[in-house]
């Protein structure tokens, strides 16, 4: 199949703007009359620096982030920060956790050794199948922060408000940033894996108020530490430059599309397309519940796991890709992140429809 016959519904890595894609093939030998590829090139060149400091310009401009925050380009997944967050900021105290599906438990996890982690939240009871209301919280006062994932990739739930507590909030935007706008002073720290919204695999983005960089436990890796990057402003060693690259690029695509206003808009229509289906069909289940559903990762289920399997492998055979559930919830996930038009969306309830008229009983 070619490019123009399918929609990659994949969680991540998924699918990139085209026009930022090509862009690339275009200046893939050659990037700008200076003979070399961007894969070829130094990282210290003032060529290189360029595109690394325009790309992290045009992120600041995309969520509006304040001067009070630092932009960082670092390497090791989302998973990493797992570790880095608490090594930089929890240093020997306690945070809270609102753990409302399978990446927030391993962030709790990973913590645990490094300080007390306390369950603001915990899903587990009902199948991570929502997000609590903020009066379910249990928050500490003498929390260091709060931690929460604000787009939970395998179980389809998203918050959709700003979680308040005492202490500074951080949180994964990995399947969700700049989808939507952000007010970033709310946060202590935001970081997001770059292989949905941004760019491909290998770079992770770190946005965090200075005042919290500074105090990390004396045996953390000086490239796991903050304050040591921002000082190196993200080039301790040598960064992920193509993928900054290509970040850049899909910065471009997006502020042309009309910036994450626009994003949000479409995000609300593709999702809400899915969503009626579901609400309407007794044939289909959606796993999360109102009130907590995600517009990145819509999850549901057809009656019975044969014909789950049956719908993965007749969409493929239309070109709609990557449908299959994560292992830990089963069933069906049709992720939709920026670069998904509105017709793979539409194309996908088409699908659906047709597929519950022919197995219906
Ligand atoms: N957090 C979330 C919300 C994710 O969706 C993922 C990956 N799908 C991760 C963390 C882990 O990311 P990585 O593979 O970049 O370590």
């Amino acid at each position: 199949m070619s490019r123009e016959q399918i929609y990659n519904f994949a969680a991540g890595p998924s699918v990139l703007p085209e026009s930022a894609l090509r862009q690339a093939q275009r200046e893939l030998l050659d990037y700008r009359g200076s003979g070399m590829s961007v894969m070829e090139m130094s990282h210290r060149s003032p060529v290189f620096q360029e595109i690394f400091d325009g790309a992290r310009e045009k992120l600041r401009r995309a969520l509006s982030v304040p001067e009070s925050h630092e932009i960082l380009f670092l390497q090791g997944g989302a998973t990493l920060q797992f570790a880095a967050i608490p090594m930089n900021l929890l240093a020997g105290g306690a945070a809270d956790y609102a753990v409302t599906g399978h990446f927030a438990r391993r962030a709790a996890a990973e913590a645990e050794k490094y300080g007390a982690v306390r369950l603001a939240y915990d899903g587990a009871p009902t199948g991570f199948d929502r997000i609590p209301a903020q009066d379910e919280l249990k928050l500490s006062p003498d929390a260091r922060y709060f931690y929460y994932c604000a787009n939970n990739t395998v179980y389809g739930t998203e918050w959709q408000y700003v979680p308040e507590a005492p202490a500074p909030l951080v949180c994964d935007m990995s399947s969700d940033i700049l989808s939507r706008p952000v007010e970033v002073s709310k946060y202590g720290l935001i970081y997001a894996g770059a292989q949905k919204n941004m760019a491909p695999a290998g770079l992770t983005v770190v946005i965090l108020d200075r005042a919290l960089a500074g105090r990390a436990l004396p045996y953390t890796p000086e490239l796991l530490r903050y304050d040591v990057m921002i000082e190196h402003g993200s080039m301790l060693n040598t960064p992920p430059c193509w993928c900054v690259y290509m970040l850049s690029l899909v910065l471009d695509w997006l502020e042309a599309q009309g910036g994450v206003g626009a994003m949000a808009d479409l995000r609300r229509e593709r999702a809400g397309l899915l969503y009626a289906l579901l609400d309407e069909s007794s044939f289909y289940t959606a796993h999360a519940r109102p009130g907590s559903r995600s517009e990145m990762n819509v999850t549901f289920r057809t009656p019975s796991p044969e014909l789950d399997a049956l719908f993965v492998k007749e969409a493929a055979a239309k070109g709609l890709l990557n449908l299959k559930g994560h292992k830990a919830v089963g069933g069906l996930r049709a992720s939709l992140y920026n670069a998904m038009p509105l017709e793979g969306a539409r194309a996908l309830a088409d699908f659906m429809k047709d597929f519950e008229v022919k197995h219906r009983v």
